[in-house]
């Protein structure tokens, strides 16, 4: 059984990294399974616990750690958050490709332990464009907003660490290229694995 092609989502708050990923899991023919993170963030309005994220404390989620449970964690925003060792290690094993929706640090851990994960950053065409983003989401303060450009700032420093980066302009346009590029990567893999077993 060919292996599954891990795929990391990193960006900006305000990129629509999220939106890319639910567009991506809409598509049935890309036949991904999106891990569900835990977090001990509280939930807010129109998640599901479950299924948006498994919502914990920071006991439990301390405990996870301490259990070997969690394949990477990071502290974001004075809350843990963290990618499930087991349903990611099993989906990759029956052949489905696995997309992980997190932050750098997250991502760069992904990395070393599977360096044949596929990085993927998502940037926004401006920064006056990603402020108008934040802004008309209409969650923070300016102060909050004013951060979360500075983190972006932060994060943007880290993208050539990344495999692929896309810019998301027009959003219909930024999902197919995130398509193609996972359907190649996809193919590759598969061709790779084929070689390896192949008789000459
Ligand atoms: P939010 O609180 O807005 O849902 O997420 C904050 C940040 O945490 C986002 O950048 C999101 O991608 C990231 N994130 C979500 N789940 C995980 C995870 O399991 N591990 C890491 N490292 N980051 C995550």
């Amino acid at each position: 059984m060919a292996r599954g092609v891990l795929f990391v989502m990193s960006g900006p708050s305000g990129t629509g990294k999220g939106t890319i990923c639910e567009r991506l899991l809409a598509n049935e023919n890309n036949n991904i399974f999106l891990s569900i993170s835990s977090t001990t963030r509280g939930i807010r309005k129109g998640e599901v616990d479950g299924v948006t994220y498994n919502y914990t404390t920071v006991e439990n989620f301390e405990k996870m750690i301490a259990d070997g449970e969690m394949l990477e964690y990071a502290e974001y925003n004075g809350n843990y958050y963290g990618t499930p060792r087991r349903a990611v290690a099993d989906m990759l094993s029956s052949g489905r490709n696995v997309l992980l929706e997190i932050e750098v640090q997250g991502a760069l851990k992904v990395k070393n332990i599977f360096p044949d994960a596929i990085l993927m950053f998502v940037i926004p065409p401006s920064m006056k464009e990603l402020k108008n983003r934040l802004t008309d989401r209409g969650r923070e303060s300016e102060e909050q907003i004013l951060k979360r450009m500075e983190t972006a700032k932060w994060e943007f420093t880290k993208s050539p660490l990344y495999n692929h980066i896309f810019i998301n302009d027009d959003l219909d346009e930024c999902v197919k290229e995130v398509e193609t590029v996972m359907r190649n990567e996809s193919a590759k893999r598969d061709l790779v694995d084929k070689l390896i077993s192949e008789q000459y």
